[in-house]
């Protein structure tokens, strides 16, 4: 399953699952563009894991909120790298808060980041995917793109929201070569989710050892996915094995959707 020769923009990458996917799209041959906020020393660390697997690796500063910025980073990724075939759109964040005191700036962020950088991404890579007549375009949703949790309403609004994006935009480029999917994980230990805990205990007010056994209350097998597990799928949705599939969206959520 070798995805030698093909150019990725995988966005927040510099922390969590984005880090392990660019990390897994690279042992498989691909060259990066990793993309995501951080210290110099955070980015400089996050280059180096990615560039272990001997493949380029090139960073871009795009901030997600800025469509500007956004078209540039792919528009470089063609320059540099010589083409966006494979596109992983997965930078996100998370506000937890009941929804009458769901801070508006939260809200907005949160559909901006996690939804609509998607819609940019995607809009300016697909000319050239076409040109190529193959793309892989690979959406990070999660078990909130098809259940919902109280207090999460910006959040899964904006996931529920990448999965119809999903599946419209894989209708559209059925005939192109170009696949559109979606990976939907449950929790997984991210600086993501360890953010949470805190913030779920306040809001029940519960001390953070219950308030993180609550968290995984909804995965039955009461682990955390494995951050090498979501690449390894990554890795293979972005193959020519899955010509196939597309429209799909993945659960990898240790059975929480299958209650
Ligand atoms: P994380 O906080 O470890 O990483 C998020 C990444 O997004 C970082 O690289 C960060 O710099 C980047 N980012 C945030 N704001 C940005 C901005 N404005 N511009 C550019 N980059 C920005 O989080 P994670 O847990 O690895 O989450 C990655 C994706 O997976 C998210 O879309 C998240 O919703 C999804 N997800 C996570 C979990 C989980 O349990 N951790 C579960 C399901 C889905």
């Amino acid at each position: 399953m070798s995805l030698k020769g093909r150019n990725a923009i995988v966005t927040g990458s510099t922390s969590g699952i984005g880090l392990g996917i660019a990390t897994a799209l690279a042992k498989a041959g691909a060259n990066v563009m990793i993309n995501g906020l951080g210290s110099e020393a955070e980015i400089a660390a996050a280059t180096k894991e990615v560039s272990a697997a001997g493949t380029r690796v090139v960073y871009d500063p795009a901030n997600m909120l800025r469509h500007n910025q956004i078209a540039e980073m792919v528009e470089r990724c063609e320059r540099e790298l010589g083409s966006v075939d494979i596109l992983v759109n997965n930078a996100g964040i998370q506000h937890v808060s009941p929804v009458e005191e769901f801070p508006i700036e939260k809200w907005d962020a949160i559909i901006a980041i996690n939804l609509t950088s998607a819609f940019h991404t995607t809009r300016a890579a697909v000319p050239g995917m076409k040109k190529r007549k193959w793309g892989r375009i690979i959406n990070l949703c999660s078990a909130h793109s098809l259940v919902a949790s109280p207090f999460k309403s910006a959040y899964v609004s904006a996931k529920h929201g990448l999965a119809g994006f999903t599946k419209t935009v894989a209708l559209e480029l059925a005939t192109a070569g170009i696949t559109v999917n979606a990976i939907s994980p449950g929790f997984v230990k991210t600086p993501l989710v360890e953010k949470q805990v805190p913030d779920l205990a306040k809001s029940r007010g519960v001390p953070e050892a219950q308030a993180q056994k609550e968290l995984l209350e909804p995965q039955p097998t009461g682990r955390f996915v494995e951050i090498e597990e979501i690449g390894a799928l990554a890795a293979f949705l972005a193959s020519d094995a899955a010509a196939s599939i597309t429209g799909s969206n993945y659960s990898i959520d240790g059975g929480w959707t299958a209650r």
